[in-house]
């Protein structure tokens, strides 16, 4: 059975799974009212996209 040779450094074994950590990719914060809204669309909570009121309430 193989063995490894040299045993695996710390750094090394730290850099294990880092990509795997959790995020939510392409959210941003609403310009209006800053809540979490996905980037190119428009915010669900107060209806404004770029600047401008696209849906109205
Ligand atoms: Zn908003």
């Amino acid at each position: 059975m193989a063995v490894p040779k040299r045993r695996t450094s710390k750094k090394v074994k730290n850099q294990r799974r880092t990509h795997k950590k959790l995020h939510a990719p392409g959210f941003v914060a609403c310009q209006n009212c800053g809540e979490f809204v996905k980037s190119h669309h428009v915010c669900k909570n107060c209806g404004q996209y770029n600047g401008k009121q696209v849906v109205e309430q």
